[in-house]
């Protein structure tokens, strides 16, 4: 049966994504103007979709994939976050960023079998250590209530039979030129990336054998045994779409009441002077999680490809349903870049902050994936609960995984999960969730 799916939203992303505007232009992919038979059709090219195509790619050589994007490419959430590819659980939800121990094993072993997967793109299509490295992730502590939560978070390790080191003053200072941090927590297994680079160098490694098209927005399906795909200018046909689209699949009619719409936000700093890199001191490439979930990450990267020595720190957390906010929303959060800036590096105060913006998150309350087959032929990979770098790549690869060859059993295992639960109604869910966020970020202190 033939069904009209229009769809009600497109993305609109606030701010420029600071890590490709400090990027020398790339290559660009053109508009779709055309109608073109494919026998594959991935939606969004962020991790999820990249993934997928990449999937695709190895499993039906032969096939015809096309990949739209509705943005330009890296403008999107992938192309704007922070950089973390983690292996270890990071329950945003939670306290210590810990989950039950069962849960957990799975995720880990999933989230590695994600990291492995997108580690050999990066190999294959040449991406530098400065793009996608193997450098771990170091958690600081700050306050007597940080190293609590990295006292609970090490003992949960342990019960995972996790291995870590411990990291105190001294070393923090040494990694980061300042004292602010009073412990830290170093785990081996996360990869951190150029997420603006990675997303555009992980594209051309893929438009040899997949077909690219950026600020080509899907309006609306006509779903059938072949489906038509539309944006303003073509349309594609074809039998198979695995939509990567993360929230805005609720703008393709799909889990209405059942998705969050969180928003982050995060600052970089002007390239620093050669007299201000020696005033911070430390070491040249990190970047710094926090104990707490509702604390300030904060990375340093230099020099990539010309584009200076850089801080970033991102803060605050936004409930949005309507997946939009405006610069005005934006500007209201800033402060707390500036202030979380100004205490950690007191010999940079005057350095000003060249790019902000926000970006977009999908949880559900549950924290379970969007994921399988929705209607006949349209696979999702949607939903990643907070650590998108890791889920949305694997969520991609196995939609792809599930399309091709049903159900493996790493398929079956992310099957598993429940469906997203109901949320509460509006406005109770909206007002509910932003107070939470604004008292447990005072509760914060300065992690935050
Ligand atoms: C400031 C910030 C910091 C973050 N830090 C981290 C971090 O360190 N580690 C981490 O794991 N996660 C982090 N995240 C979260 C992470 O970026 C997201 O979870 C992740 O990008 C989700 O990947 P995805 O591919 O599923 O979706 P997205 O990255 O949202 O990609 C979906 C793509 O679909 C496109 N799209 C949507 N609708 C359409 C349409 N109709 N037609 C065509 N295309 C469409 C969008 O433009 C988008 O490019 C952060 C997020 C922000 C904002």
């Amino acid at each position: 049966m033939s069904n009209s799916i229009r769809v009600k939203k497109l993305p609109k992303d606030t701010g420029p994504a600071g890590w490709d505007a400090i990027l020398r232009p790339g290559r660009s992919f053109p508009e779709l103007d055309s109608t073109i038979r494919a026998d594959w059709v991935v939606i969004g090219a962020g991790f999820a979709g990249l993934a997928a195509a990449r999937r695709l790619s190895q499993l039906r050589g032969g096939d015809k994939i096309v990949l739209l994007e509705a943005a330009q490419l890296a403008q999107g959430p992938s192309g704007r976050n922070s950089g973390f590819m983690i292996d270890l659980p990071h329950e945003l939800n939670s306290e210590t960023y810990a989950g039950g121990q069962e849960e957990d094993l799975k995720q880990i072993r999933l989230n590695r079998a994600a990291i492995d997967f997108a580690g050999e793109m990066a190999e294959e299509f040449g991406l530098g250590s400065m793009v996608f490295g193997r450098h771990g992730r170091v958690t600081g502590a700050a306050t007597a209530k940080g190293e609590k939560h990295i006292q609970s978070y090490c003992s949960h390790l342990d019960g995972l039979q996790e291995s870590y080191q411990l990291l105190d003053a001294e070393a923090m200072q040494a990694l980061t030129g300042i004292e602010y941090y009073r412990h830290g927590l170093f785990t081996a297994g996360a990869a951190m990336i150029q997420p603006a680079a990675y997303v555009r160098e992980i594209a051309a490694g893929l438009s040899k054998q997949v077909a690219i098209f950026e600020n080509s927005p899907v309006i609306e399906i006509n779903t059938g045994p072949v489906h038509r795909i539309s944006t303003p200018k073509g349309q594609v046909e074809a039998p198979k779409i695995i939509l990567a689209v993360n929230g805005h699949i609720q703008s393709f009619g799909f889990l209405p009441k059942r998705l969050m719409h969180l928003f982050t936000y995060a600052s970089m700093t002007r390239a620093l002077s050669a007299d201000e890199v020696k005033r911070l001191g430390g070491k040249p490439n990190w970047g710094v999680l926090p104990a707490d979930p509702m604390g300030t990450t904060v990375r340093r990267v230099s020099d990539y490809r010309g584009s200076g020595d850089r801080l970033t720190v991102r803060n605050r957390f936004t409930l949005n349903q309507s997946m939009e906010v405006s610069p005005a929303e934006l500007r209201r959060v800033l402060k707390d870049h500036d202030q979380a800036f100004n205490a950690r590096f007191p010999m940079l105060s005057g350095v000003a902050m060249e790019h902000r913006w926000g970006g977009r998150l999908c949880l559900s309350l549950n924290s379970v994936p969007v994921f399988g087959e929705l209607e006949q032929g349209i696979y999702s990979a949607a939903c990643q609960n907070g650590l998108g770098a890791v889920k949305g790549t694997l969520s991609g690869m196995l939609a792809a995984e599930m399309a091709v060859e049903g159900k493996t059993p790493m398929v079956s295992e992310y099957l598993a999960y429940d469906a997203p639960k109901r949320l509460p109604p509006e406005p109770f869910l909206s007002v509910g969730a932003n107070m939470t966020l604004r008292w447990k970020e005072w509760r914060a202190g300065i992690e935050l």
